[in-house]
């Protein structure tokens, strides 16, 4: 039973250094995160994108951290963030109707082609997929 208790301590020591290693670099540009993800700079949406790439939602991914391909496209779909004058209407008893957002996009080679139905400005545009730089 002892030997199972060091077993079991030794398993936790190992899992947490597993979640640091779960947010570990791919390459430049990408991060693998739990669950069989990675994760990678939308500059359309100045924030991160997951992608699952253990083969369980369809996508591929070319295992190239630097110039990745994810297939088919990236969808992401959601509401814009409240500003601080509707969050001020909301708390005063207003109403705020949520603004849908929408980010769809091919990466293809490092590059991000965003399609017409985003909502951000880089709609219809292709661009380089910034570099994940750690601060
Ligand atoms: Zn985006």
């Amino acid at each position: 039973m002892r030997h199972d208790l060091a077993g079991f301590w030794h398993r936790c020591d190992r899992r947490s250094a597993d979640l640091v290693a779960h947010m570990s670099a791919i390459g430049s540009k990408l991060r693998s995160l739990e669950g069989g993800k990675v994760a990678f700079k939308c500059p359309g949406c100045n924030q991160a994108h997951h992608v699952t790439v253990d083969g369980s939602r369809g996508w591929t991914f070319n295992g190239d951290g630097d110039k990745p391909t994810f297939s088919p496209s990236v969808l992401v779909r959601g509401t814009v963030p409240i500003t601080d004058e509707e969050h001020a209407t909301i708390m005063s008893g207003g109403k705020v109707s949520p603004v849908p957002f929408v980010c769809h996009s091919f990466v293809t080679d490092g590059r991000i082609r965003f399609l017409s139905d985003c909502t951000h400005e880089l709609a219809g545009q292709t661009v380089d997929l910034p570099d994940w730089i750690v601060t």
